[in-house]
């Protein structure tokens, strides 16, 4: 495995031992050339996916990118990192077992509402109101850079004005009643 650092060949194996959901091997890995530090993980893939954007363009489906967009939505939520591994695993796991090929970015953003709609209302909902909105005319990667901007604008108003269990700030009425 290459040293994502100084792109040297020779790193070295320093720990390895299961995920907290047994999913996955974690391996410390470290770098003799550079000491650079990282770590890996090994997954089963049941197959090759391929995703079909809604331009039509085909790339390989990406499950960190879809962790990132599950992280995001579910960003300052309680939620446990291995439900949301175990989240992520079971998504990635059904579009793999559908017996296609090829999946649409669409039938991805349906599998995440529906999953997080299992898991946390306020995840969902962030979720799907910028799925929804974005539908027709994006594609998800563009979607994903939506959601990430909206839940970090809404984390960053929760901070300063709410607290952590009420609706998105965002949805809120601008007017105060007095
Ligand atoms: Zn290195």
């Amino acid at each position: 495995m290459r040293c994502p650092y100084c792109g040297g060949l020779d790193t070295q194996v320093k720990d390895s031992r299961p995920s907290d959901d047994s999913s996955a091997i974690r391996r410390r890995r470290i770098c003799p050339d550079c000491g650079g530090r990282f770590t890996t993980f090994e997954r089963v893939q049941l197959r090759e996916l391929i995703v079909v954007k809604r331009s039509g363009r085909r790339v390989p489906f990406d499950r960190d990118k879809l962790q990132r967009s599950v992280e995001t939505a579910l960003r300052k939520r309680p939620v446990e990192p291995e439900r949301i591994e175990r989240l992520v695993s079971g998504i990635t796991r059904r579009l793999e077992s559908s017996g296609e090929a090829e999946v649409t970015s669409e039938a991805i953003g349906e599998a995440v509402m529906e999953g997080l709609k299992g898991l946390d209302d306020v995840a969902y909902v962030r979720f799907a109101s910028v799925y929804k909105n974005f539908r027709e005319a994006r594609d998800f990667e563009e979607l994903l850079g939506h959601l990430a901007a909206g839940a970090a604008q809404a984390a960053a108003a929760a901070d300063e004005t709410a607290p952590a269990d009420e609706a998105p700030p965002a949805r809120r009425p601008r007017t105060r009643a007095s």
